[in-house]
Order: structure tokens, then C-alpha cells, then sequence
């Protein structure tokens, strides 16, 4: 039987990733969380010194980016692909707050945008693959069988969020969830690069 590419994109914390794994862990197809690789950037502009308050040092950035090994590896304890950074499991780490806060500094970037679209597309090469993230069912595999857009309240979202991290144990407020989701909502509809908009002919759910 033929394997598909499913595109999954929309809003953050709706529920993308729970909704991607489950069709993948049905389908016996591969997840691919493509917000993670954004993060994984960000965590490496965080630890090494590109983000000054606020601010990214994109001529830096661009000067390592080809350096930078982004990848993912199956963990069989936890029966889930795990994210690696420059050899370091960083799944863990790049849910923080710090990084959901700095990663649309980085996401807008357009040589970010280059660098990870082209691996998402080697990553799903041959189908058989759910991808998640704002862009796949328009840039990253246009020609998808299957495309989902997926939005919800940001409160609804920002609350789900919130229990995730909260049973994790982060030490973190829902008012602050709340106003990351609102700017990244912003950050990511309204940026010039590839910006969070619904595929023609995606399957709606809310
Ligand atoms: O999906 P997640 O919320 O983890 O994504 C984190 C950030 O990465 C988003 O807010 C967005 O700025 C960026 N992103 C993106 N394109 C994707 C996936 C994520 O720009 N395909």
C-alpha cells in the first residue's frame, strides 16, 4: 500500500503533536516533530551567547548555522523519537520556557527557515512520514496527501500547556504561558518567512 505524507500545521499547543503521533503510531509511520529543530536552534543561540535581551545576533547565527547538527534518535525506553543536539539529547530541554520564549527569534530567519525545511524534506523523503509544524502542508511537502490545520482558543491552549509543564514540575505561571502563546501566535502569522497560514484544502479542526 502506498505511504503517504500527512501535514499537519496550526497554532501552537493544540494538540499537533499528540494528534501526529497517534496517526503515526496507527499507521506504523514516522513522527516528525519539525518545531523541535526551530527549538534545538534556539537552545544553541541561548547557550551560546547570540541572544542578548531579546535581541539575536543573526550575523553570528548565520556564521555557524552550517555547523549546527540538528537530528533525531528513537529512544526505546520511552518508544518515541527523541531530539539531539551537536550529539546531546536536548528533548527535554527545549520545551523550557527560555527557549518557546527566544524561538521566534530565530524562526523568521530565512537561512534558519532553508537549513531545516531542507531536512524536514530529506527526514520525509519517500512517505510514510506525520510532520508537524506551521508550515508543512505549504512549504515543507505542498503536495501532501493529507493536510490537518489546527487551531483552539489561546486560553484553551495556553491552560493545556501550562498542566503539561506544570507536570513536568516547571515552576512556571499560566498567565506567563498564556502571553508566549499570544506572541508567538503574532510572531508566526505575521512574519515575511513562510508564515503559519492554512493550506488550501486542509481538513479544519478546532
Ligand atoms: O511546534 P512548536 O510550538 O514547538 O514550535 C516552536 C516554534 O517554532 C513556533 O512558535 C514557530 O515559531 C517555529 N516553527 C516554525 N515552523 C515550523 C515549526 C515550528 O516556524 N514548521
Amino acid at each position: 500500500m502506498k505511504r503517504i505524507t500527512i501535514a499537519i500545521d496550526g497554532f501552537s499547543s493544540c494538540g499537533k503533536s499528540t494528534l501526529a503521533k497517534q496517526l503515526a503510531h496507527h499507521l506504523h509511520y514516522t513522527y516528525i516533530d519539525s518545531g523541535a529543530m526551530y527549538r534545538a536552534v534556539a537552545l544553541y543561540a541561548i547557550e551560546n551567547g547570540l541572544v542578548n535581551e531579546g535581541v539575536l545576533n543573526k550575523v553570528a547565527l548565520l556564521r555557524v548555522l552550517n555547523h549546527i547538527h540538528i537530528g533525531f534518535e528513537h529512544d526505546d525506553a520511552t518508544q518515541s523519537s527523541e531530539t539531539w543536539l551537536d550529539g546531546r539529547n536536548v528533548e527535554h530541554r527545549i520545551r523550557e520556557m527560555d527557549v518557546s520564549h527566544n524561538v521566534t527569534l530565530v524562526s523568521p530567519v530565512p537561512e534558519v527557515r532553508a537549513k531545516l525545511v531542507h531536512l524536514q524534506q530529506q527526514l520525509g523523503q519517500g512517505g510514510g512520514v506525520v510532520m508537524d509544524g506551521r508550515d508543512i502542508g505549504t512549504v515543507v511537502f505542498p503536495n501532501a496527501e493529507v493536510k490537518f490545520f489546527m487551531t483552539a482558543r489561546p486560553d484553551v491552549r495556553a491552560m493545556r500547556r501550562f498542566l503539561e509543564l506544570k507536570g513536568r514540575g516547571a515552576g512556571v505561571s499560566y498567565e506567563k504561558v498564556l502571553a508566549n502563546i499570544e506572541r508567538r501566535d503574532t510572531d508566526d502569522t505575521t512574519r515575511a518567512a513562510d508564515p503559519l497560514v492554512q493550506a488550501p484544502g486542509c481538513l479544519r479542526h478546532r
